[in-house]
């Protein structure tokens, strides 16, 4: 066997970069196989930490305190993709580090991630990297009309975004925004968006999910549906690019690729998430082996799980702090809806805007199922 398709055995220690609830999810998948959970997170007792068997709190730029961290694990992942660059250079010299950090290194910048998506024959909106001034001229020829232009780093959930209406906005919308490197976009006039969550092991197996629809609210996802109403040609697509995504970056973990669908069926790439995602959670509930499964057989080397649904159709609305605004929600009176499940991420402080957990419920449609877990969520405030 390989380095590359080194295997970690059960009983054997997993490692996770980052202390959030995706590193949660992580290590409950992990510790169900029989695994230890290390964390190695720059804050403490967040999602993750509470789980995890060894948790460590450090800097991601802290070689010493990394590598020390790397020895102690035979395997580790990320469950966020701003961990700095140096994390994985420095744990990849003592233990297994899985996806690589190429990954990591493509989709920190959004321009460096549109061009890794041309290269490898996807389609994405059109759009111009603004690294100076010197760009804007060029930018607003590229893309004259309406926009979203975006920083290049660190820009999630809308964050480090601004709308323009036409090329005339767009110095101003660049000032807004810090003069940092920025990519613009052409406004893409999508029906839907949708996710297609991925996984590939270290032998190059791959399991693709069928498509989510994903509501948004103030940039957050609000809602996934599960599965997506597709026609089967734009489905294939999807599967394509999922595909497509994972081989042609050559990675070993589990991704979600975001996607806008056109009213024409045609679909586009919005960004990649190199890690299991939000929209994925549903997959817990619904699947046959969870994206977190996932992500531990292929860091661990394991053969991939079937990423078929086995149970009716299914949908996840994200609990935001907000819900906790007038008190404790009424859990009881969302457990009362049948088919209901509750998934909370040990937080101890309820700020608006922050992902506290979700709900997910299956029904006999996907219409269906998505109105039960409104119910369920409107129900936690006694709506
Ligand atoms: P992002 O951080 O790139 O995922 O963008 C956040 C949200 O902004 C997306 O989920 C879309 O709803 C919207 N958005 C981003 N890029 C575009 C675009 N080029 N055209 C239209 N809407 C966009």
């Amino acid at each position: 066997m390989t380095r590359a398709e080194a295997r970690v055995e059960p009983g054997g220690t997993l490692g996770v970069f980052g202390g959030g609830q995706l590193g949660r999810m992580f290590g409950i998948a992990a510790r169900q196989m029989g695994y230890r959970f290390a964390v190695y997170s720059d804050d403490v007792g967040g999602p993750a930490s509470q789980i995890a068997d060894v948790a460590v709190q450090g800097a991601y730029d802290d070689e010493e305190a990394v590598a020390s961290f790397a020895r102690q694990v035979d395997a580790v992942t990320f469950e966020f993709e701003n961990v700095p660059a140096i994390a994985g250079a420095t744990a990849v010299k003592h233990t297994l580090v899985r996806p690589d950090g190429s990954l990591l290194h493509t989709v920190q910048d959004r321009t460096r991630e549109k061009q890794g998506l041309v290269s490898i024959g996807l389609p994405v909106a059109p759009f111009h990297a603004i690294a100076s001034a010197a760009d804007l001229e060029a930018a607003r020829e590229r893309i004259p009309g309406a926009g979203v232009l975006k920083t290049s780093s660190f820009g999630y959930d809308g964050k480090g975004q601004a709308r323009i209406a036409d090329g005339s906005e767009l110095a101003a919308a660049w000032t807004a925004l810090g003069e940092v490197p920025c990519v613009l976009e052409g406004l893409v006039p999508f029906e839907e968006e949708i996710s297609v969550i991925v996984a590939r092991g270290a032998g190059g197996d791959v399991a693709i999910y069928e498509p989510f629809a994903n509501e948004h609210t103030n940039h957050i996802l609000d809602v996934t549906v599960c599965p997506a109403a597709l026609e089967p040609a734009v489905a294939q697509e999807v599967e394509r690019i999922a595909r497509a995504v994972v081989e042609g970056f050559d990675v070993v973990g589990v991704l979600c690729v975001e996607l806008f669908r056109l009213p024409d069926g045609e679909i586009l790439v919005n960004e990649i998430a190199p890690r299991p995602h939000n929209s994925g959670h549903v997959t817990i509930d619904a699947h046959s082996c969870s994206q977190f499964e996932q992500q531990v057989r292929a860091v661990a080397g394991l053969p991939l799980g079937s990423s078929e649904r086995v149970g009716p159709p299914a949908a996840m609305s994200n609990l935001l702090g907000d819900l906790w605004s007038a008190g404790a929600p009424d859990f009881a009176a969302a457990l009362a809806i049948p088919e209901v499940s509750l998934h909370l991420y040990g937080k101890a402080e309820p700020r608006p805007g922050r992902k506290m957990g979700h709900l997910s419920a299956t029904a006999p449609t996907a219409e269906q199922a998505a109105a039960r877990v409104r119910a369920a969520r409107a129900a936690l405030t006694g709506e």
